[in-house]
């Protein structure tokens, strides 16, 4: 063993610059966290070779007095906590006091510096040596200058990669300061080009147009919730902003850029069935909760939390986002619903309507005459009636939960308001396409009455119900010797899912229930897909197969009541605007798109 020595103090600091400066991204991170601490609303970041021979960052903040700048530099110097108990409700962003001594440590650092009411100061610290102190006239604030990073350190400065890859860390923390203060206005220069401006008004999505653009700012809906102690806003992401990666999710706690497994996980879990399997959302999460209910002090660069109740805020950021998702759904149906067509209520015998036109339809063996809805704009008043049930209905209406009430003769004045879209007609046999104002809209028929289909199985499963119909003539399933044994531990699943299953003998079962109406075949692929699911969340992957064999299919032609049919559901009843595996339902393309596309507007 060698002799054992104790480090100098430039050794020391070093060493412990290695803990907080691992790159100048670190550097632009502390300071201007020192800025936000200073209570600055104005502050401006310029970095020049991807801050490894230059960062400024300047504030306007309460600034550092003569008798304490050189104080500020030393290891464990800090304004922001007296005592040991102040550890435990920190409300600033530092609270170490190394910041400061650790990159003089590694650096050339030049800082300028005024309080309200002194003359200003300028020092000079090369590799943790004060070299110049004077007095200066400089406004109120404070400028930090950091240049040659590492110049000291070479083993550090090998790590560093190229510029333009460290200017994106940068960009990154910039971004995400920027995100947790919308009342600071920032500036951000790199190689003297303005990346970034922010004006401070205060509003988060004035940050997140800055930061990610304006499709982004405008496909994210607010979050907000009601409880007391733990306050959660910001934005979370509609569906289309998801992402094939975590890099578009924020979190602040108490102001302060953090991550977190189990927030990330719940936010993810609160996206289940809305957005693609491999695809991330995008969210700006705020938590603002009591100083003492967050331990903020278990990472070198503060970058994770521990809350003292993780649970409750897990709870609360799950069900922020739910409802913020459902709202988003309601958004999409209230549009459809609450663009109404002025009518009276009628207090007459009904008429035809000349709006109707009439289609004959050639069926084998007679001519029906029916309404056609594809150019009629639906009324209350005008309720059609048919002369005949429409020829070619597909058997997924007749299944009652999902029938309308066949129009009667009289018509029943019902004191809803009715829709002004327009049935344009079916493209493909896939897509319904509708008039809306000035939009068109683009339905997924198979998409559509899936995630109807879903919504309406869960919440049955949900609540118990038993609302299922009894097949007229069984189904009868011949088994593999290794489906068959599997059988009797499935008996349960398939019971909570709807069937009724009697065994038969000979590797042989009869369904005799079904809770949703479904082909022969489907049910058969339904019942091995049940019986064959080894999954964990099982009930929800078996409802989806459900769902989905029972819904009307792609490439089907629909009558035009089908089409009606199914709009009217998705109107009254549709969930979510994305079928359970988290395709898109209803895309639009507005007139002015249109009118952009065949250049009649510029
Ligand atoms: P900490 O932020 O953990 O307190 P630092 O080393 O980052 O430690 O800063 C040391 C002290 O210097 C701070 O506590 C603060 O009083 C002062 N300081 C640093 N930067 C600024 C600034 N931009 N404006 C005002 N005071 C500052
Ligand atoms: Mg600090």
């Amino acid at each position: 063993m060698k002799k054992i020595n104790v480090l100098t103090t430039e050794i020391s600091n070093k060493i412990a610059a290695g803990e907080v400066v691992e790159r100048p991204a670190s550097v632009i991170k502390e300071l201007v966290e020192n800025s936000i601490d200073a209570g600055a609303d104005k502050i401006i970041i310029e970095i020049k070779q991807g801050g490894i021979s230059y960062i400024r960052v300047t504030d306007n903040g309460c600034g550092i007095s003569p008798e304490d700048i050189k104080t500020a530099f030393l290891p464990h110097a800090t304004s922001k906590i007296v005592e040991e108990d102040d550890l435990f409700s920190i409300s600033t962003l530092g609270f170490r006091g190394e910041a400061l001594a650790s990159i003089a440590a590694v650096s050339n650092v030049e800082i300028m510096s005024k309080t309200d009411d002194e003359e200003g100061t300028i020092l000079e610290i090369n590799g943790g040596k004060f070299i110049r102190e004077e007095v200066a006239g400089c406004p109120k604030g404070t400028t930090m200058v950091v240049k040659n990073l590492f110049f000291n350190t070479p083993a550090r400065m090998k790590f560093l990669k190229k510029d333009y890859t460290e200017a994106g860390y940068i960009t990154d923390i910039v971004q995400r300061l920027v995100m947790a203060n919308p009342s600071i206005s920032f500036r951000y220069i790199i190689d003297e080009k303005e990346k970034l401006f922010t004006s401070g008004d205060g509003q988060l999505k004035s940050c997140i147009y800055a930061v990610y653009g304006r499709d982004y700012a405008n496909g994210v809906i607010e979050l907000n919730n009601t409880d007391q102690n733990i306050k959660i806003s910001g934005f979370t992401g509609k569906r289309e902003t998801s992402r094939g990666n975590r890099a578009f999710q924020n979190l602040f706690v108490n102001g302060r850029y953090v991550k977190n497994r189990a927030i990330t996980a719940v936010a993810e879990n609160a996206y289940k069935n809305n957005i693609m399997v491999g695809k991330f959302p995008f969210y700006v999460i705020c938590i603002d909760l009591p100083y003492n209910m967050v331990d903020i002090n278990v990472h070198p660069t503060k970058q994770e939390v521990k809350f003292v109740n993780e649970r409750e805020v897990c709870d609360q950021v799950y069900w922020a986002i739910k409802s913020a998702l459902s709202k988003e759904a309601d958004e999409i149906r209230d549009t459809i619903k609450n663009t109404t067509i002025g009518f009276e209520k009628p207090n007459f015998e009904p008429k035809p309507n000349p709006e109707q036109t009439f289609i004959h339809i050639q069926s084998p063996n007679k001519t029906v005459e029916r309404p056609q809805f594809a150019q009629t704009v639906i009324k209350p008043t005008n309720k059609p009636t048919f002369v005949e049930r429409p020829v070619n209905q597909n058997p997924a209406f007749t299944e009652n939960m999902f029938v309308l009430k066949e129009p009667s003769k009289e018509i029943e004045f019902e004191d809803k308001k009715p829709l002004n879209y327009k049935i344009i007609g079916q493209l493909f046999d896939t897509y319904v396409i509708l008039e809306l104002e000035n939009q068109v809209l683009l339905m997924d028929q198979h998409a559509a009455h899936e995630r109807m289909i879903y919504e309406k199985l869960i919440k049955m499963n949900d609540e118990k119900q038993k609302a299922y119909q009894m097949l007229l003539s069984p189904v009868a399933i011949t088994l593999s010797a290794n489906e068959y044994a599997l059988l009797d531990e499935k008996r349960g699943v398939l019971d909570s899912c709807g069937f009724v299953v009697e065994d038969f003998g000979s590797n042989t079962i009869l369904v005799r229930q079904v809770p949703v109406n479904l082909g022969d075949e489907d049910i058969k692929t339904v019942i091995l897909e049940i019986i064959n699911n080894s999954s964990t969340s099982y009930m929800e992957e078996n409802i989806h197969t459900i769902a989905c064999k029972a819904a009307i299919k792609a490439n089907k032609k629909l009558s035009d009541k089908e089409i009606d049919q199914l709009v009217r559901l998705f109107v009254e009843e549709g969930g979510v605007n994305t079928c359970p595996h988290g395709r898109p339902i209803m895309v639009k393309i507005t007139r002015y798109e249109l009118e952009k596309m065949f250049k009649r507007i510029q």
